[in-house]
């Protein structure tokens, strides 16, 4: 779509603002609003400038001008805006070069998509990611909502979702989920159909087509919403819009969303599977006749992916929390193996339909603290490097890992235990994601120290509370 019909978009739908969003180097959204009449066609070329400079993990003061570019393929009405705002995803653009910033991690997933067509091995790559997320009470909408007279019966401000409260009562722990069993319940056990539904229709309103909704297995209101895979950038900007619109709505009935990976000890946390299948002249790639379906194309891919996991995860599973997900026992893998059905290896090759259309793999380590920009554009460039080097996956791992003994695990390697070691790890390979400039050296080195300045080292320095359950009076 070009800018022509973007405009026209805008002045039907009675537009007021123009919202440009763009993601920073972590992985939050970010957006500037500008009265309508500041959009023109030009627009879509010269861009509005801004400072990138106040941004996590972006530019120094000292080269902090940068354009946003609004992509004109991409705009929506945004669902939650008072007065009528039209939204597009922009590009952040260098001024003086005109060159995507490097740092812009939009850039390097459109850098993935170009790479893949110049290897020949494929023309796209197409993603489906499962973000789960949970959905907590949120105790400032309680206090509103009692400051405002609703009768309220308790004072207890805060508690879990999945046990029936609706912001207004008391809980109901009368419908508590049990430790670990809040997979697909009915209500009233699962007290947040209607939001997911809610959640559904606005997705839907905006162009992203919804597969499924349903509780997840943790019993503190997690949920899972599905939406229909698309390209990697495709995806990714659908992923940063399905945030939004999650907490939104989830905002709007009182509750606070979170996608860190594991915000409650003990019970499941949330993962962000990744389907991913590539295709040429419209003819899947990943069907053949070998195990599950697979042909050796897919299993190189594999390859690449096991290979590489280590480096990946200091992109897909980003944050100090998501290793305390990647721990046995919780559905979350943490040894390198791949298998068809078996939930527990690291690569998934589901089996439900036999379509060689939907022939894809499940890449489980992932979780939705990810830049999905980044996250996506390392599994692609492992993926096509296990391809180009004829990486052998080995033999599939068709058991219950979590019930292996060690001696049996001895050669199956494992996912990094912590932050700090998958970004040594990513230290140690990224050769895979330099090629066709697709990451940049800055970015890699960027991500690296961002990451241990601010995150891996102020954890490591600070007494964690269980300290001093275990330590105070030694
Ligand atoms: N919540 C699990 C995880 O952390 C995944 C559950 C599922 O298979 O959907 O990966
Ligand atoms: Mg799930
Ligand atoms: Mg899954």
């Amino acid at each position: 779509m070009d800018a022509k019909t973007a405009l026209k978009y805008a002045e039907d739908h009675g537009a007021r603002f123009v919202s440009l969003r763009f993601t920073d180097l972590v992985g939050a959204w970010h957006h500037l609003t500008f009265p309508i009449h500041e959009l023109s066609e030009s627009s879509f070329e010269d861009g509005f400038g801004f400072d990138a400079s106040s941004l996590r993990g972006w530019a120094s003061i000292h080269e902090s001008d940068m354009l946003l570019v609004p992509d004109p393929s991409r705009f929506w009405m945004d669902p939650f805006a008072e007065e009528p705002t039209v939204c597009f995803i922009a590009n952040v653009v260098d001024p003086i070069t005109k060159e995507g910033y490097g740092l812009d991690p939009r850039s390097v997933a459109a850098r993935a998509e170009s790479y893949l067509r110049f290897t020949g091995i494929a023309d796209t790559a197409y993603f489906g990611p499962e973000a789960e997320f949970f959905v907590f009470d949120s105790v400032r909408f309680y206090n509103e909502q009692n400051a405002a007279g609703y009768e309220v019966e308790s004072d207890e401000g805060i508690w879990n979702s999945g046990r029936g409260s609706n912001g207004f009562e008391s809980p109901n722990l009368g419908y508590r989920i049990r430790n670990k069993e809040g997979y697909v319940p009915v209500p009233p056990a699962d007290s947040l159909s209607d939001l997911r539904s809610e959640i559904a229709l606005t997705l839907e309103s905006v162009g992203i087509q919804v597969e499924c909704h349903h509780h997840e297995v943790a019993t503190a209101g997690q949920c899972e919403i599905d939406f229909r895979f698309s390209t990697l950038l495709g995806t990714a900007d659908n992923l940063q819009l399905f945030k939004y619109i999650v907490r939104n709505t989830a905002y709007r009935y009182g509750k606070a969303v979170t996608f860190m990976p594991k915000p409650i000890y003990g019970d499941n946390g949330s993962g962000m599977h990744c389907h991913q299948s590539l295709w040429k002249n419209e003819k899947p790639l990943f069907a053949g006749d070998g195990y599950a379906g697979l042909s050796d194309l897919a299993r190189y891919y594999i390859g690449g992916l096991l290979k590489h996991a280590p480096a990946i995860v200091a992109f897909a599973a980003p944050t100090t929390n998501s290793y305390k997900r990647l721990v046995p026992g919780f559905e979350a893998p943490v040894n390198l193996a791949y298998s068809a059905r078996n939930r527990s290896a690291a690569v998934r090759i589901p089996m439900f339909s036999q379509n060689p259309k939907q022939k894809r793999i499940e890449f489980r380590p992932p979780d939705p603290s990810c830049n999905p920009y980044l996250a996506f554009s390392a599994m692609l460039m492992a993926g096509l490097d296990g391809i180009q080097n004829r990486i052998d996956p080995g033999e599939p791992l068709d058991k219950d890992i979590y019930d292996l003994s060690p001696e049996e695990l001895k050669d199956v390697p494992s996912l990094p235990g912590s932050l700090d070691d998958a970004l040594s790890a990513l230290e140690a390979d990224h050769s895979f994601l330099l090629k066709g400039d697709v990451f940049t050296p800055q970015l890699i080195e960027r991500w690296i120290s961002y990451k241990r300045e601010r995150e891996v080292q102020p954890l490591r320095m600070r007494p964690h509370p269980l300290e001093f359950a275990l330590y105070f009076d030694v």
